[in-house]
């Protein structure tokens, strides 16, 4: 069976450990981009196709949390995975309250984030059925149908 890649956004600043997960994940089979803050993340979100971001908690600046706020209000199918550190559980329960979809815990063991993409994938691809299935029935209301 074909794989088809899942597009991901790594968001990390610390870049040693961003070019290492994406060696990884690139050889998976996956489709990775890179960006090294909050802003670096909406910009890329605005020029490419993503499935699952794969978020850091603790960057300077504009910070996870922040991050994900503006992710899920401009882009609410994209789905997210937050990496956290020691200590920050609960601002990663925060996010999934947000709507991240999981979080994982720093040094992410590679199989269980593999695992959690492949599960995020899943749940984008269901809700965007689940999208066009509604739209396509508003269409058949709209012009006449029952
Ligand atoms: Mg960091």
């Amino acid at each position: 069976m074909v794989k088809i890649p899942i597009r991901i956004l790594l968001v990390d600043d610390e870049k040693d450990f961003s070019e290492m997960l994406s060696l990884r994940l690139n050889e998976l089979g996956e489709k990775v981009t890179c960006a090294y803050s909050g802003q670096e993340c909406l910009q890329a979100l605005e020029k490419t196709n993503i499935d699952v971001i794969i978020l850091d908690i603790k960057m300077p600046g504009m910070d996870g949390i922040e991050t994900l706020r503006e992710v899920k209000r401009r882009f609410p199918l994209v789905e997210v995975i937050m990496l956290t550190g020691h200590g920050s559980t609960e601002t990663a329960v925060e996010g999934m309250k947000l709507g991240a979809f999981d979080y994982l815990m720093k040094p992410a063991d590679f199989d269980d984030l593999s695992a959690k993409l492949e599960g995020a994938r899943k749940r984008k691809d269901e809700q965007e059925e689940r999208v066009r299935l509604a739209e396509s029935k508003l269409l058949v209301r709209k012009s006449g149908g029952t």
